[in-house]
């Protein structure tokens, strides 16, 4: 099916998963990965959307995995997700490039402080990157341990007044169940925050949902992977999974 040349949505807050940027079952990153990425978010910026992406870490490493019986004991638990962040920025360094390659302009700013290789982030800025067409890309997370970016990609969608928040990731959607171990589990087209909490979905960490349902603001869960979703995603195509606060579980199939 062709895709809508015009964006519904003029400002989106997209989180990519650190694992977008590697090859299944690999770690650290791939070039071609980033590259479809940015690919991706070029096209959906040039139907006239305005981007905001928060880039996470996990294909280099989480705080979690030093906060296990032996290692905790060496690094500490803040320290192992400090370590985390900065994962973040390596992949948003990437990712920058690999848009700006794309022929877009593109920003990348961080939580923490780390002037020389990219801006601080500070609202005012970002914002205005975004009405002079450039991509910004938040890395460091919220610059804070014990959460994660799922976390601060609701943050920042609400400080750049995005109008969703759109979570790629590798399966269509929200399901009953994970869908790689379940060949049942049912992919739901619609969800309300508390059924997210109460029932417990895994897509995003419960604080990113609390915050998103306390400001009213929508949750798209889509499969990246599909060539051309981030830009149906943007033309307001009914893909994946949306959660806002009067839908009702709806299901496929
Ligand atoms: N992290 C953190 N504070 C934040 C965001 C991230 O401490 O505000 C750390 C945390 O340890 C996390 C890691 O950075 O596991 C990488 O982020 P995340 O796990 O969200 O990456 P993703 O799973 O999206 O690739």
């Amino acid at each position: 099916m062709e895709i809508s040349a015009d964006a519904k949505f003029k400002r989106i807050l997209l989180k990519l998963s650190g694992e977008s940027f590697t090859h299944p079952g690999e770690r650290g990153i791939s070039m071609d990965q980033v590259l479809k990425a940015a690919q991706q978010i070029a096209q959906a910026h040039k139907m006239g959307c305005q981007v905001g992406v928060v880039i996470g870490g996990g294909n280099i490493l989480r705080g979690s995995q030093f906060i296990s019986a032996n290692s905790s004991a060496i690094v500490n638990p803040a320290s192992a997700h400090y370590m985390g962040m900065l994962a973040t920025v390596i992949n948003g360094l990437a990712l920058a490039d690999a848009i700006e390659s794309m022929g877009c302009t593109a920003r990348l700013m961080s939580a923490i402080r780390m002037d020389g290789i990219c801006e601080p982030y500070i609202r005012r800025r970002a914002k205005r990157h975004l009405e002079k067409d450039r991509v910004i890309i938040m890395a460091a997370g919220t610059g804070r341990p014990y959460v994660t970016t799922d976390t601060a990609a609701a943050s920042y969608a609400l400080e750049i007044e995005a109008e969703v928040l759109m979570k790629a990731t590798k399966v269509d959607g929200v399901y009953s169940d994970d869908p790689n171990k379940n060949p049942h589990a049912v992919l739901y087209t619609e969800l309300d925050y508390s059924s997210v909490l109460e029932q417990n979905l895994r897509f995003m960490d419960s604080t990113a949902i609390s915050h998103c349902m306390e400001h009213s603001l929508p949750v798209m869960v889509f499969n990246y992977q599909k060539e051309g979703n981030i830009q149906r995603a943007v033309a307001g195509e009914k893909i994946g999974t949306w959660i806002g606060s009067r839908a009702t579980a709806k299901t496929v199939g």
